[in-house]
């Protein structure tokens, strides 16, 4: 049985990377929001994070992270973390090309992989969860999916939709591609492929925070593999196909803490020397040495990192907007528009891991990374442009699926009053001001009137806008035609989100959703 456990273990990491890349093609948002969320359960870092705030009943996937953990060891590293499963793709392309340059022994990199853990805690107190995002194995993957990934697949729907007009594809909105974190994504997939390549699961071992967590609890797994002396007659078959680098045939030791699980040494050992067996639980048979100093010192930062992570989600509850409002704000300073649900920017800020499959799946791709917006720690993370699109009046998709709670799910009559930003008129600008021209672009446009037409002069209506009503989502920013260089009305931020006043009027029953409102 033993030997189809890489099999089993084969099959399952497919399915679940299938399931991650179904996920991200979500051009319009129209999977089911359970789907992403069932997909995204058991992702570690979404999944803590998420623990911190008023989500936490829904984000118990860590624990059953750790509990397999604690029965099966490393799992979690071959089977379900995306980025894991794709470093196994380029070993094996390599493996592959070069088949002479096998797999061998190499010591583990203790001092650095636990001081990646440690400075990332550390840094939690200093730039929020900055450090997790650019490292967090899943938000890697996301930025590389979202960014590449579904822009390429986008593009090769409309050229076959283009080309084959019989075939039953349809053209899509592609998200628009932003150099700063295209540069990111591409990169960060240059580095792994390099990695992967040359040095194996070398992330997975020495950077990755999740996989050196994890490994620490692997060390005291109830199932472990482990070589049978009597039996092994060393001739290293199993060191030629560890992707982890982990067995140290010579003295016939299986670095536990490293070992992802992947099962290769299981089927290739001819002597069935290797098996996956019961072990005492917390029995360590190395002393403990000054080489786990890094250890103890992650334990001492842990509670740092669990202080650190609460503290912003307290932090969101005063309510500063109303006073930050100015009615002479101008286009520049307005600030970046966080998405509904985001509560407002410090949560935002604190709770993203910038793995962009909201912005993978908003339909309208309003929402885009931002670079230096919201501040140096808060790069990447999803910002409204109405210079793309605008928000759906009656869309929630980016807080259905948001794995982390930094986008939280809104109630269908919350979204609809969640005032993420205030519009402001400049009337100076207007073209029924300077060109004495009828329009009324923005107030057709309006989901909660609260731009309307009013009479001006020579029969001719202005808009009139009323803040308190307003939600901020841009469609009159978006629809209005002036471009000097900016439109005459726009939407300045509310740092932290509050309610609006319910419109006075019927909100307009349709959405209109043509690719350009007039
Ligand atoms: S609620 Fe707005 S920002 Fe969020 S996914 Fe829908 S359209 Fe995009
Ligand atoms: S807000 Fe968007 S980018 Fe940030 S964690 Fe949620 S889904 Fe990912
Ligand atoms: S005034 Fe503009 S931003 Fe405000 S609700 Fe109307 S269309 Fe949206």
């Amino acid at each position: 049985m033993q030997k189809h456990f890489k099999k089993i273990r084969l099959v399952l990491a497919l399915v679940f990377f299938a399931a991650f890349l179904v996920s991200f093609a979500d051009f319009r948002g129209n999977m089911p929001s359970r789907w992403h969320s069932a997909i995204l359960y058991l992702q570690f870092v979404p999944s803590v994070i998420k623990f911190f705030t008023p989500l936490a009943v829904l984000s118990l996937g860590f624990i059953v992270v750790l509990l397999l953990t604690l029965l099966a060891g490393r799992v979690y590293c071959s089977t379900i973390c995306p980025l894991g499963v794709l470093q196994d793709f380029f070993i094996h392309i390599r493996l592959k090309w070069m088949p002479k340059k096998g797999l061998r022994f190499k010591q583990a990199h203790r001092v650095l992989r636990y001081s990646v853990l440690v400075l990332a805690l550390i840094s939690l107190l200093f730039t929020g969860v900055l450090v997790f995002n650019l490292l967090d194995p899943y938000a890697l993957f996301g930025r590389m999916a979202a960014n590449l990934y579904q822009p390429a697949l986008g593009w090769t729907n409309n050229i076959i939709a283009k080309l084959i007009p019989a075939s039953t594809l349809h053209a899509v909105k592609i998200n628009t591609l932003h150099l700063a974190s295209v540069s990111f994504a591409g990169g960060s997939l240059a580095l792994l492929i390099y990695l992967s390549m040359a040095y194996e699961r070398l992330y997975c071992n020495s950077i990755c925070p999740v996989g050196t967590f994890l490994g620490l609890l692997s060390k005291i797994s109830l199932f472990k593999l482990k070589i049978n002396p009597s039996s092994c007659t060393q001739c290293g078959k199993c060191q030629s196909v560890c992707k982890s680098n982990c067995i140290n045939i010579k003295n016939m030791h299986i670095d536990e803490s490293r070992c992802v699980n992947c099962f290769n040494c299981i089927p290739i050992c001819s002597e069935n020397s290797i098996t996956y067996k019961k072990s005492a639980i917390g029995l360590a048979k190395k002393p403990v040495t000054s080489s786990d100093g890094g250890r103890r010192l992650f334990l001492a930062t842990t509670t740092a990192f669990l202080a650190a992570k609460a503290l912003p989600v307290f932090a969101v509850n005063e309510n500063k907007s109303e006073e930050e409002h100015e009615d002479k704000i101008c286009f520049f300073s307005r600030g970046p528009i966080a998405p509904p649900g985001a509560i407002g920017i410090d949560h935002l800020k604190s709770s993203c891991v910038a793995c962009h499959l909201c912005i993978a799946v908003c339909p309208t791709k309003v929402l885009q990374p931002s670079f230096l917006e919201y501040g140096f720690t808060g790069m990447n993370l999803p910002k409204m442009d109405f210079a793309v699109n605008y928000c759906n009046y009656e869309c929630r998709k980016c807080g259905e699926v948001c794995p982390t709670g930094a986008i939280v799910k809104l109630e269908k009559e919350q979204k609809k009053l969640t005032q993420v930003g205030k519009v402001v008129l400049r009337m100076n600008k207007c073209i029924v001001e300077t060109e004495a021209t009828a329009c009324g672009s923005c107030s057709e446009h309006c989901p909660t009137q609260a731009v309307k037409m009013v009479p001006y002069y020579n029969g001719l209506p202005a808009p009139e806008i009323d803040p308190s009503i307003c939600i901020g989502c841009g469609a009159c920013e978006y629809a209005c035609p002036v471009t000097d260089p900016h439109p005459a009305i726009f939407v300045a931020a509310n740092t932290l989100h509050v309610l609006a006043e319910k419109p006075k009027q019927e909100a307009l029953e349709t959405v209109v959703e043509e690719e350009f409102p007039f």
